[in-house]
């Protein structure tokens, strides 16, 4: 293998000459304990930066090995590529055009994730990231590229050396922890656990970062319970029952922060994030209104009965869904790809599926729509638990088994004192179901719904937390709680995965887990910006494609 001195060496007398001679640089260089290997060198200098992969052999790594549970690898690799991350700020400024001796490295949220940009495996701890390469113009920088990978060299050599081991001991721990929680709630009857002292609100709407001065979050002692976890010992918080659960109060009192708090809580936090002792069921899904997106092949009939015309709701397909119709099929969908909590926040959905009240059910007797008030004792039968946060309906009050009242942030537990409301104010609503059962037809899509040909260009590329260009489509993903355009990418790179596998035979859940447990995102595409999704969301990024293509098949 050609030795990295030489690399310094070529690049220097490469100054001057015309951009493509970079592409000598491809393949690997072994520098000192690591091995450098370029594996995309871009053609360039506004291209999209060239990609490095640094692997460190197997025996640089001594204690990096030793976990107790594989949540702990993802958390050793999601360490080590914040530390390059912070390291490499420090490297020395380089002049050119274009990405001219940027240094990226790709870690957006505050998520302990599994990334393509660090693995650990059999071969080592592999890191990848990009670099633009430096130059004027088409000219090649040549000097300015040698003091720029001498100085990511040292950087490299000293990054495990270096390593400050409590921190990354804290960041592992935290990890498994969370892992521990999350495993034991369903157990416990719980769907989420609230730490106390947790900082729930972000500086703003647009930052992860925790909110300076927040009020720390205090469990209400009705609430309140232990979980024992392998290293932090026993830790104390918000246990948040299985059933309907409300989160009301007055508005700006932090009911829609506590909702988004447990959104997030799906997956684990760095510590210092305020949320790291936010855990909730893994299979806990945010569903919203969404006017305007497509729906393709839901059976809607359990919420959406006997249209006018006898328009069809069995089969259900529209590319312009109305706020309720797009609400319908997000909760069908969800519990299609195996949902078990459902996360609903008053402000974004429909009223209309929300509820009917009194008045309205006197008025209006060609009723099409079942609110999901009427089918609340069929999710509790099927195991499905709701969270959802009212300011406004006050209907749901009887049917709840939790009622947590927020009062300036500060959780109360007022379940008993909702109950005399609820009968000392009846609605005088009568029961609106079920005209239909809840029953989820699962559906199968073809291949063809994934190739991202179908217009003249395979492109794939996230754009933002909220877009993916797949093929000639913008997929709309805004409903979704994505947290790392990295996860938009991968989203893309695991549909040509679908692709292979769709026969319009295989639900799409199948598909969708299928995909998912069939590879390291790591091996899928050697660029460092894919992480992690769950299956939850793939699927329902599938189910925004306008141009999926579905059969329902038997079962569910
Ligand atoms: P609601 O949904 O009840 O109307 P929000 O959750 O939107 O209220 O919160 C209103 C505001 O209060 C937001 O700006 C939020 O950042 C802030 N906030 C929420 N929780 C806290 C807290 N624990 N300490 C300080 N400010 C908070
Ligand atoms: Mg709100």
């Amino acid at each position: 293998m050609r030795r990295l001195s030489d690399l310094f060496s070529l690049l220097a007398s490469l100054e001057g000459r015309p951009y493509p001679l970079y592409k000598g640089l491809g393949g690997a260089w072994q520098g000192e304990g690591f091995t450098l290997r370029f594996v995309h060198v871009q053609g360039d200098p506004f291209a999209s930066p060239s990609v490095v992969e640094v692997r460190y052999p197997p025996q640089a790594l001594e204690g990096l090995w030793v976990f107790a549970r594989p949540e702990g690898r993802v958390a050793v690799e999601d360490f080590l590529l914040r530390t390059l991350k912070s390291r490499l700020r420090h490297l020395p400024p380089v002049g050119g055009s274009g990405h001219s001796g940027r240094v990226w490295v790709e870690v957006e949220s505050p998520k302990i994730l599994k990334r393509a940009g660090a693995h650990l495996g059999e071969g080592g701890l592999y890191l990848r990231f990009r670099v633009g390469l430096p130059a004027a113009g088409r000219r090649i920088l040549g000097k300015e590229a040698e003091r720029l990978f001498r100085a990511l060299a040292e950087h490299l050599r000293g990054l495990l050396p270096e390593l400050e081991g409590r921190a990354l001991l804290r960041h592992v721990h935290q990890a498994e922890d969370f892992a521990h929680i999350q495993e034991g709630l369903a157990g416990r009857g719980l769907v989420a656990f609230v730490g106390e002292g947790a900082i729930l609100p972000r500086e703003s709407g647009v930052s992860q970062r925790p909110l300076r001065g927040a009020v720390p979050f205090l469990p209400p002692p009705a609430l309140r319970v232990g979980f024992r976890v392998p290293h932090a010992g026993e830790v104390f918080g918000m246990g948040l029952p299985q059933g309907l659960t409300l989160i009301t109060g007055g508005g700006f009192h932090g009911k829609t922060t506590l909702l988004e708090a447990l959104v997030h809580g799906v997956f684990p936090h760095v510590p210092g994030d305020g949320r790291e002792w936010v855990v909730t069921e893994a299979r806990a899904q945010r569903v919203q209104s969404e006017d305007g997106r497509s729906v393709q092949g839901v059976d809607l009939r359990p919420f959406v009965y006997g249209l006018p015309l006898g328009l069809d709701t069995a089969f259900f397909s529209t590319e312009d869904a109305s706020g309720s119709t797009s609400l319908a099929a997000a909760i069908l969908e969800a519990l299609e790809l195996g949902a078990r909590v459902l996360l609903l926040d008053e402000d974004t959905s429909a009223t209309n599926l929300l509820v009917r009240d009194a008045r309205m059910q006197a008025l209006v007797r060609q009723e099409t729509l079942t609110p999901l008030l009427d089918r609340v004792a069929e999710f509790k039968a099927q195991g499905i638990s709701l969270v959802l946060v009212v300011g406004g309906v006050g209907d749901y009050l009887e049917l709840a088994d939790t009622v947590v009242l927020m009062e300036a942030y500060r959780p109360q537990e007022v379940t008993a004192e909702a109950r005399r409301v609820a009968q000392a104010h009846p609605t005088g609503r009568r029961f609106g179901g079920p005209g239909y059962p809840l029953r989820v037809v699962p559906r199968a899509p073809l291949p063809e719904s994934f190739d991202p040909r179908r217009g003249r260009k395979a492109r794939v590329r996230g754009r933002g937390l909220r877009e993916l260009l797949y093929g000639e489509e913008v997929v709309d993903l805004s409903a979704l709680d994505l947290f790392e355009e990295a996860q938009v990418r991968a989203i893309g790179a695991l549909f040509r995965l679908l692709e292979r596998r769709a026969d319009g035979k295989t639900p799409l859940r199948a598909l969708v887990e299928g995909v998912l447990g069939e590879g390291d995102l790591f091996a899928l595409e050697e660029v460092p910006e894919l992480a992690q999704v769950r299956p939850l969301e793939l699927g329902a990024a599938a189910n925004r494609l306008r141009g999926l293509l579905v059969r329902q098949v038997a079962g569910g």
